[in-house]
């Protein structure tokens, strides 16, 4: 029964005056004076204390500032404003005020007030202000207690219809997941060597072995690492492996199970399996999910459950931690059986893991499945690289990226290919970036070479001037073959290294750049001294080693190339505007002082081809600066008028026909 309000105001103020002589009332050190009293209130005997300001009480003011009732399991506190108004709170004795030595500046009116708390409060031989402290904050903690209590019964029933896990997950782990040994006693005479084998735990006789070699068990046909017993040192594998359930008609569970194997001794490995987190997963009728996380807490004893609420914290964010690390391998032997009638049904989420088995985040698959819906297709298709960029890329898809719609509503929509492309995508397995080099070079029609497709797609090369600038002088075979014998000569082993290539993408960004500056220097490129320079790195340093003059010279040449090569590629007339390209670097640099922009920066980048800048201008006046476009990669990515000002809405509608009928112009269809 809580202590009733109503009541207590009735036993606010006792309206009791103070002897005006009592030395307490005079003592600068004390602030407020208590009295107290016990009274049946509402049913419920009640401590109360009245507390009096001091300076008023010497005034002979004797109205309590604030009083208090304190029951054996509750006290609330009656506060009056100097307005006259009261107010309830349910404030301890020492937060009355923002005093942290509150109930030392307090003072006892006589002895027997004093008593009263102490035998009220029952807190042995504590003084009356003390005990009133102890039996608040038991009041308090009790409290929390019992909250702490709700909440964890709340995540017990939570966690009631969680069930087992499926029960071969043990073998499952042992046998699919986790990584094997086969032990061998290195022996330089013999050919067969004294070994053992821990998937199959039998000797076995080894020959040809070598050291961290990967192979097969010659007895039970496992995949196994060989292990020099001299070398091998400590042997710990850990991995997780996420299992999902279903929990109910509109709920699944993923788990996250984490696994450590130790081989320290051969024979009886260490071999540790735990559950350190779930993830439920519901939906409504609608088909709209939300998650819920939980994690295995390690601390906590005197709690009902280890489960708590929310993700694992972590000491750093940036350092590595296994037990808060979701990704890993997907047990998908019941997949088919607990998405089912789920929204993620038709997913394809088993598909996507059996094509490669790499550890990946469930939950992050799930969500991307439902933002994009047609990740069901690209699997399907088997086009693993499009999807994996688009359930784990970083993409931000814009509407203006045309070489990939995820939200488009079929295949078409979504490739922005025709059907018959698709044959070809699957045998080359592009990603993203792919894509959009694909849609260039038909841009740009160039024939589509599948070895080529196929080579960049497994260097990852993806920018569409690093093709298109050697194309020109040889054929894709030869570029690859020279790339590759670079790459193979430059590439940088370690991180140490002042220079050399990460990636192969950089040797052809190093190559493009060397032949755009041949091409304005005007170096024989039919030569094959000249076209394949023996050190990429050398020719491509000195072919930009010039005096400034030559490099005016070089640059010009380059422009009026382009001018040539591509203006009627891009050359477009409509509602009074045309679209053309620079002739000269001194007309770059001249657009940019009329439009009073950063055009004349640019002069580099289209020299090496990295950007494209066309003119935008009135029909009628082909010589006034008007508004500059910059494409780059096969985008329009900015196009701005006199400082910097966006287009007008006229000039605005013409770029857009423009893009549509010349920079996206719609593909024909492959003839492969
Ligand atoms: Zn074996």
């Amino acid at each position: 029964m809580k202590i009733n309000k109503r009541e207590c105001r009735k036993f606010a103020d006792p309206g009791i005056s103070m002897n005006r002589n009592h030395g307490l009332l005079h003592a600068a050190e004390v602030k407020y004076i208590v009295r107290t009293a016990v009274k049946n209130i509402g049913g419920k005997r009640l401590l109360v204390l009245y507390i009096y300001s001091r300076e008023q009480a010497a005034e002979g003011i004797f109205q309590p500032v604030w009083t208090m009732f304190q029951s054996r399991t509750e006290h609330i506190t009656l506060s009056y404003r100097e307005d006259g108004s009261t107010r309830w709170s349910k404030a301890s004795f020492c937060n009355l005020e923002r005093d942290y030595d509150f109930s030392r500046h307090c003072a006892f009116y006589t002895v027997r007030d004093e008593e009263r708390v102490i035998r009220f409060c029952r807190q042995g031989k504590c003084r009356g202000f003390t005990s009133l402290y102890h039996l608040q904050s038991d009041i308090r903690e009790k409290k929390q207690r019992e909250l702490k209590q709700k909440k964890e019964e709340k995540i017990l029933v939570r966690m009631k219809p969680v069930p087992a896990l499926p029960r071969n997950i043990r073998k499952i782990i042992d046998r699919e997941i986790m990584p094997h040994y086969l032990f061998y006693t290195y022996n330089r005479k013999r050919k067969d060597m004294e070994g053992f084998c821990s998937a199959c735990n039998t000797e076995v006789k080894v020959t040809d072995a070598r050291h961290n070699q990967k192979g097969l068990c010659p007895v039970c046909k496992a995949k196994v690492i060989f292990k020099s017993r001299g070398k091998r040192g400590n042997i710990c594998d850990r991995e997780t492996l996420q299992v999902i359930q279903r929990i109910s008609e509109n709920e699944i569970i993923v788990r996250f199970l984490k696994i450590h194997y130790q081989f320290g001794e051969e024979r009886h490995p260490y071999k540790s399996v735990y559950e350190n987190a779930r993830t439920f997963l519901c939906w409504n009728e609608e088909g709209k999910t939300s998650e819920e996380r939980f994690y295995y807490s390690y601390g906590g004893r005197d709690s009902l459950t280890p489960w708590k609420p929310g993700t694992r914290p972590v000491f750093n964010q940036w350092r590595y931690n296994f037990e808060a690390d979701q990704a890993g391998f997907l047990y998908e032997k019941n997949l088919d059986q607990v998405l089912k009638g789920s929204p993620w049904q038709y997913s394809q989420l088993k598909e996507f893991y059996l094509a490669d088995r790499e550890p990946l985040y469930v939950i992050s698959y799930l969500a991307k499945y439902e933002r994009y819906p047609m990740l069901e297709y690209l699997v399907r298709l088997r086009l693993w690289r499009l999807a994996e960029d688009v359930v784990f890329g970083s993409h931000y898809y814009g509407s203006s990226d045309s070489a990939f719609n995820p939200n488009g509503k079929n295949l078409k929509e979504v490739l922005g290919l025709d059907k018959s492309y698709v044959p070809l995508l699957q045998r080359v397995n592009p990603g993203l970036g792919q894509m959009k080099l694909i849609k260039s070079l038909l841009h740009a029609k160039v024939e589509l070479n599948e070895g080529l497709l196929r080579w960049c797609g497994d260097c990852g090369i993806s920018r569409t001037e690093n093709v298109l600038v050697p194309l020109k002088h040889m054929t894709p075979h030869k570029m690859m073959r020279y790339v590759n014998e670079q790459y193979a000569k430059l590439r940088r082993k370690n991180p140490y290294q002042s220079s050399g290539y990460y990636k192969v993408e950089d040797v052809l960004t190093d190559y493009r750049d060397y032949l755009c500056m041949s091409e304005g220097l005007e170096l024989d490129l039919k030569n094959s001294f000249v076209l394949f320079p023996t050190d990429l790195k050398k020719a491509h340093d000195k072919v930009n080693d010039i005096s400034d003059k030559e490099q005016a010279l070089v640059y010009d040449r380059q422009i009026q190339k382009q001018f040539e090569e591509l203006n009627e590629q891009y050359h477009f007339v409509k509602y009074g505007f045309a679209v053309l390209l620079p002739h000269t670097a001194k007309e770059i640099l001249e657009e940019g002082q009329n439009l009073h922009h950063c055009v004349g920066s640019y002069v580099k980048k289209v020299v090496k081809r990295e950007s494209t800048i066309l003119f935008v201008r009135k029909a009628g006046e082909q010589d006034k600066s008007l508004c500059t476009v910059e494409i780059h990669n096969g985008e329009l990515v900015q196009a701005r008028c006199y400082k910097n000002e966006p287009p007008s809405p006229a000039i605005r509608k013409f770029l857009d026909i423009w893009k549509k009928k010349v920079l996206h112009a719609p593909e024909l269809t492959v003839a492969a």
